[in-house]
């Protein structure tokens, strides 16, 4: 495969918003299926998008892109899309945080949650607020981090009985979109303003 197949290409859903980072391979297949559409960003913030058919047409008519910005196939030659526009998609992908031990730490940010300071991870435990043998869960919202010591103090109590208080009230995170990828991938410039959209609109929660 060349190289030019594997430049990542930025997904919108249909209300603009990042969603997700595809092969140009799947999103060739999408364009020409009908599912989506290229955008292009100009630097002035202007979008055009444009159909298979006008893409084929622009990647012909324009001046020649760089081998390298190309892929050809039999008769064709398409210009790589940096961005589609997908038409049907309007959520976000419909992701759920993990419950897993690295998250609770994640969404408590390494605090205990009785005390409120920070340690390393290896001196938190995952108390279970009402615990297990009264029948506490295992999930979101009676879970969280506590350091040893108020691990000890709570002991098999819950916090009331303790007098304890919680920092606050432990909930089952919100996916972030997309901040990740906007980190970890070199991304094309022209991606630049929706990633700044997503970055900021993204929902922190309550913090
Ligand atoms: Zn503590």
């Amino acid at each position: 495969m060349s190289s030019a197949l594997q430049t990542p290409v930025l997904v919108l859903n249909r209300l603009w918003q990042a969603v997700h980072v595809c092969s140009v391979e799947r999103a060739l297949t999408l364009l020409c299926t009908g599912h989506a559409q290229v955008v292009v960003a100009a630097n002035d913030g202007e979008c055009r998008t444009f159909s298979f058919r006008q893409w084929c047409d622009f990647s012909e008519a324009a001046a020649p892109a760089a081998e390298a910005e190309t892929v050809r196939t039999v008769s064709l030659r398409i210009r790589i899309p940096r961005i589609i526009l997908l038409l049907f998609f309007d959520r976000f992908p419909n992701k759920e945080v993990k419950f897993t031990r690295h998250n609770i730490f994640e969404r408590d940010r390494n605090t205990c949650q009785y005390c409120g300071k920070k340690f390393d991870r290896k001196d938190l435990n995952i108390d279970h607020i009402l615990p297990r043998m009264r029948g506490g869960l295992t999930n979101w919202t009676n879970v969280v981090c506590s350091c040893i010591e108020c691990n000890r103090r709570k002991g098999s109590r819950s916090p009331e009985e303790a007098g304890m208080r919680l920092i606050r009230k432990p909930k089952k995170p919100r996916w972030r979109p997309f901040v990740e990828v906007q980190f970890a991938v070199a991304a094309d410039h022209s991606w630049r303003h929706f990633l700044d959209l997503a970055y900021w609109n993204v929902e922190l929660g309550a913090e």
